[in-house]
Order: C-alpha cells, then sequence, then structure tokens
C-alpha cells in the first residue's frame, strides 16, 4: 500500500538516503513562464527536508524531453540508474509521475532498477515500495496513464489552453470520467475534457440514482461491464464518492471548500446532481440496511484521555472531516490523517512474526477447522445432489429423484448447522484467517470492504487517540497515536 512520506520511518528503518529527481520536458528555445525541474526540485527538497531524509544527490534533465519522440540522450539519467543499481540510495523522490512517465520504457526501466536495488520510489507526495504488490499495480496505472496523455500529444493538434488550478483549473489525481490534454512544447496541463467512454457512464449512473435505483443495482451493472480501471474492480466506495462530488457538475473543492466553477465542463446537469444529493444524503441512509459504513474508524478507535476512553465520532467541519472523542470534544484529528496511519500500521503488524504469533495454532482453532471442513464437505454434497435433482436424462427423469433429495435434504441440514456452529465457535474471526500469513497482505485490504477492515481492526487493533501537543502539525507525533494489537497490553476487544 503506497504511504504517505511522513509514515516511512513507522514501517521502515532508515536512513533514507535520497535521490532527487527532477526532469523537464519543456523545450528550452521557447519563452515562457519558469517552472518544471527547478520546482520539482524544490519540492522534493522541502520533502526530504520535513522527513529527515538526507539527499544524496540530485539529477535534473533540463530542456530534455521525456517524450520517447525526443532523440537526446539523457546523461543525468543514466548516471542515476548507476547510482541506484550501486544501492547509493534508499529512497528516489521525484516530482509529478506524468513528467518522467511520459515515456513508459524509461518508467519501466525505473522501476524494474528500484524493484531490484530495493530502493523506494517517491512522487506526487506518496512513497511506493515495489517490492509490494498493490504499489507495483498503483504505480503502473499511473504509468499507462502518462503513456495514454504521451500518446495523445503526440496525435491530436491541440487547443493550448492554459489552465491554472486557482482559476478552477484541474489538479491532483485526474478525476474518473475525465481524460487530459497536455501542450506538446511545456508538458503543461492544457484540458480537462469528458473522456469519450467513461464521461456518459458517469452521466448514467446520476440519472439513474436520480430515478430511484439503487446503488446496489447499479453496482452491479458496473461490474457486469468490466472493471474500474485494469486490475481495479467496481466497489461501493468508488460508487459513493463519485455522487457525492461537485467536481462532476463543474464545481471546484479547494481543502473541502467549494471555490466555485470549474474551468472543465459538468458531466452532470445541476438538477440532477442536486436530487441525487437528496437522495444519498438523506439521514436515514446513515443507519439503514446498506453495508456501507462511511468512516474507517469512528465508534471504533478511542479516546486516549478520558477514562472510559469513550469512541471517536466523526465531526464535519465544512466537508473537512476529523475524529473526535465523543464525549469531551478534546482530542482531534484529520479522518484521512488517523486512517492512512492505522490502516498503514495494522498492514504491516498483520504481515509481522507477531500477529502470526496472537494467532497461532491452537488445539481450539484445530477443531474448529475440522469442522468448517466437515461443513463444507456435507454442503458440497447437498450442492451437487440438488444439481442433479435438477438434470434431466434422455428419459425426461431427473438424475436425482426428489424423494431422494428430500431424504438426503432431511439428514444433511441439522448436521451441516451443527457443523457450522462448531466452525463459528473460534475467538480468530474467519476474515483474519485468509489475511494473515498471506504474501499480499496490503492487496488483500485494498480490496476489503469498508465493513470488512472495520471487522478485521476490531479483531486486531485498540487504536487510542491521544492529545497533541503543538496544534497544526502535518505530520503525526510519536505517542500522538497509541496501538496496542491483540495480545499486548492494553488490548481491548469488542
Ligand atoms: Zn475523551
Amino acid at each position: 500500500m503506497p504511504i504517505a512520506p511522513e509514515h516511512l520511518a513507522l514501517l521502515y528503518t532508515g536512513p533514507f538516503d535520497a535521490y532527487l529527481y527532477g526532469r523537464n520536458s519543456r523545450d528550452m528555445k521557447k519563452k515562457g513562464k519558469e517552472s518544471s525541474v527547478g520546482d520539482q526540485l524544490t519540492e522534493g527538497r522541502e520533502i526530504c527536508l520535513e522527513n529527515g531524509w538526507p539527499i544524496k544527490r540530485e539529477f535534473s534533465d533540463i530542456g530534455r524531453s521525456a517524450s520517447r519522440y525526443a532523440k537526446r540522450e539523457r546523461e543525468e539519467f543514466e548516471e542515476m540508474i548507476a547510482g541506484i543499481e550501486s544501492g547509493d540510495c534508499r529512497i528516489l523522490v521525484a516530482w509529478e509521475a506524468s513528467r518522467y512517465y511520459r515515456d513508459l520504457d524509461v518508467y519501466v526501466r525505473l522501476r524494474s532498477v528500484c524493484m531490484a536495488a530495493g530502493v523506494l520510489l517517491c512522487y506526487n507526495g506518496t512513497v511506493y515500495d515495489l517490492s509490494k504488490r498493490a504499489d507495483r499495480k498503483a504505480t503502473a496505472q499511473d504509468a499507462i496513464q502518462a503513456e495514454d496523455e504521451a500518446e495523445g500529444i503526440r496525435d491530436r493538434n491541440l487547443r493550448t489552453v492554459r489552465l491554472n488550478a486557482k482559476a478552477g483549473g484541474p489538479h491532483g489525481r485526474i478525476l474518473w470520467g475525465y481524460a487530459r490534454r497536455y501542450d506538446p512544447d511545456t508538458g503543461d496541463l492544457a484540458e480537462q475534457y469528458a473522456h469519450p467512454d467513461r464521461g456518459p457512464i458517469v452521466k448514467k449512473i446520476f440519472d439513474r440514482v436520480a430515478a430511484g435505483e439503487t446503488e446496489y443495482a447499479i453496482l452491479q451493472d458496473l461490474r457486469a461491464g468490466g472493471e474500474r480501471l485494469p486490475g481495479i474492480r467496481w466497489e461501493q466506495h468508488h460508487l459513493s464518492e463519485m455522487l457525492r462530488n461537485v467536481a462532476y457538475k463543474g464545481r471546484r473543492i479547494h481543502q473541502g471548500i467549494d471555490v466555485g466553477k470549474a474551468l472543465w465542463a459538468p458531466l452532470v446537469e445541476d438538477e440532477v446532481f442536486n436530487a441525487v444529493q437528496q437522495i444519498v444524503r438523506a439521514p436515514e441512509r446513515r443507519t439503514s440496511h446498506t453495508s456501507t459504513v462511511v468512516h474507517l474508524l469512528s465508534g471504533l478507535a478511542r479516546c486516549g484521555l478520558c477514562e472510559d476512553a469513550p469512541y471517536l465520532r466523526v465531526l464535519n467541519n465544512r466537508g473537512i472531516k476529523s475524529y473526535q472523542c465523543s464525549e469531551k470534544f478534546h482530542v482531534v484529528m484529520s479522518e484521512a490523517k488517523l486512517d492512512a496511519y492505522v490502516e498503514e500500521a495494522v498492514v504491516e503488524w498483520l504481515g509481522s512474526k507477531a500477529a502470526a504469533a496472537a494467532f497461532s495454532s491452537t488445539d481450539d482453532q484445530q477443531r474448529t477447522a475440522t469442522a468448517r471442513l466437515r461443513q463444507n464437505r456435507m454442503q458440497a454434497q447437498l450442492n451437487e445432489a440438488r444439481a442433479q435433482a435438477a438434470t434431466f436424462g434422455t428419459d425426461g427423469a431427473p438424475k436425482l429423484s426428489i424423494q431422494s433429495l428430500a431424504a438426503l435434504e432431511a439428514s444433511l441440514t441439522p448436521l451441516i448447522a451443527e457443523a457450522r456452529q462448531e466452525a463459528e465457535s473460534v475467538t480468530v474471526p474467519p476474515l483474519l484467517r485468509g489475511v494473515i500469513g498471506q504474501p499480499d497482505i496490503d492487496a488483500i485490504w485494498e480490496d476489503m470492504s469498508m465493513a470488512q477492515q472495520r471487522a478485521l481492526l476490531r479483531a486486531v487493533v485498540t487504536v487510542r487517540l491521544m492529545k497533541a501537543r503543538v496544534s497544526g502539525l502535518r505530520t503525526i507525533e510519536p505517542g500522538r497515536v497509541v496501538l496496542a494489537f491483540v495480545g499486548e497490553p492494553g488490548f481491548r476487544s469488542g
């Protein structure tokens, strides 16, 4: 799982000797605003400084196109590759994936070099560990997207509209349903427009919700239609976030506040969008049958100051969500920050020896595993019999008579129920059995629904939030979040 730079030291052992890499595809002969390499390196330096990563070397490919259509060699790049291979650095800090990912060949090379040398890759404010499958997947998607854009640059005669993020231009991660064009000379973002295939899908989703269809039904259809992105299937949270995102009606949000009309065209009309909000934000939905839990840690993480450790609840201040002590309101942390911290620590723990030890096999577990096996076998037998009874031979008679099936059902059903009961009388939630000891815990975690993640967290960790000594810190200071895993002092079940 990609992690935030400030959490790196919690999960990996330093020192984090860093290489900085800046790259510019801009043609230096053209006059224009200065940007790119200098800015990229400045950003990189700030990240290193903030996180205490010593800068070993800086590399910049000024004025060289990152496109594969460029002919000039990139000597610095080659030097950097050699340095990475020789183990000279622990982390490579680059800025903005689309710049150096323009060239998929270069990217593939950089990635495999980092992977082979065990070097972490940091870009767009995120650190990727390429030895982990989820991280490889995430970076590969960035590369594919960048490649698409690079092809677009070459093939199309562009309308070079300069967009400024503050003036309502798009920035950050591209919103699903849109595509982007980049200026061929400067590499700057030129336009964000409706993706020819995905744009209409977004519109249809909103129309269907406005017409009263359930999100469940829509989700089933989306899944039947394929993956959301290569390797990523549609999840409930994709849909939930989409339906609430004002960017789809052409509004721009900055730090949780609507700052006005965006420069990109809306995919959804105001009227439809507002109708959908009436539905998705209705208060009765929060507690109803829906399995969607909106927050990872609400009613789960606890206040570390109050004696009876009340749960944290979510406080929504004009779109900025924080966790807060539900009794005295004295401890607060942004939702995104605490979620990320806990997720990363828990995934790391699940892969550790401590986790395996905490759930090491006991007689009880052996017994329940046997019961589970027995239950599954009998269930399979029953299913097989049902299938036979529904299959007809050439003589028109079922392969298994209804009488035989009825007799089998009568004898097996109570036995199956008994086995199930025994199998479920366990201390280890079944959810954990497919997680601990698996090679791809981060990928498994990503694939879980939030309800599953919450069940897992409940089973393995007690999260306590302490008071900040200094307010407004970007990083989480040591001792601010106290985690007690199962078997450790301070762990509370339930
Ligand atoms: Zn409290």
